[in-house]
């Protein structure tokens, strides 16, 4: 079976994309751009990812995590995060596309993770930073931070950005998401003991021949 495909963008729909019906990841094959970065073939592979371990039941088999576990998750994180910060200087909410780094958040994030003024971000550090912002958007259903469309984080979208962009913290031992979200760190952290052990068996079939 295939893995996936990597294809360049087409001139129907820009941006980079995941999509599930032919297994594909989009992204601008430009290297230096935002959507052709490597953060964002992880951002995208995080939805690959998600498609498989939490998404995917159209054979009712069993996946590795469900989208209840991990709503559950990111509602916890929520909570904790939001009565942690003051209530003043929350976020810029801004749900509808708009951006604000200007917001308490990105100041503190980017000043804890790189000791630099948002202005000085390199296209990879805003990366870091607006996937940080969009976990919390799609947490809060836009009510909070900012990235996408509302259409991307309503509905059956729900949580998926925050799964994505978890993934990419996560595999990038990213420090602020550890601290911030650690009940999702703790679901990546299982998840990725679960399929460790998977593949144990795996191989073991394979060695004795079943
Ligand atoms: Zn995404």
């Amino acid at each position: 079976m295939e893995f996936f495909r990597l294809v360049p963008n087409d001139s129907v729909k820009k941006g980079a994309y995941f999509t599930h019906e032919d297994n594909t990841i989009h992204l601008d094959m430009r290297y230096g751009t935002w959507d052709g970065s490597p953060l964002c073939s992880m951002h995208e592979f995080g939805h690959w990812f998600d498609w498989h371990v939490r998404q995917r039941n159209n054979r009712k088999k069993k996946l590795i995590s469900s989208i209840n576990e991990f709503k559950e998750v990111a509602d916890k994180d929520w909570e904790r995060l939001s009565n942690s910060l003051e209530q003043n200087v929350l976020l810029a909410r801004f749900g509808h596309g708009g951006r604000a780094w200007s917001g308490s958040y990105c100041l503190k994030a980017t000043r804890f993770l790189f000791n630099k003024d948002v202005r000085e971000l390199t296209m990879n550090e805003q990366y870091i930073i607006t996937a940080l912002i969009d976990i919390i958007q799609s947490i809060t259903q836009g009510n909070y931070g900012w990235g996408h469309a509302i259409d991307d984080i309503s509905g059956d979208s729900s949580c998926q950005e925050a799964f994505a962009e978890g993934f990419l913290l996560f595999a990038t031992k990213n420090k602020k998401f550890r601290l911030d979200f650690p009940n999702m760190w703790e679901y990546f952290k299982n998840i990725k003991k679960k399929l460790t052990e998977h593949r144990k068996i795996l191989n073991q079939g394979y060695y004795h021949g079943n």
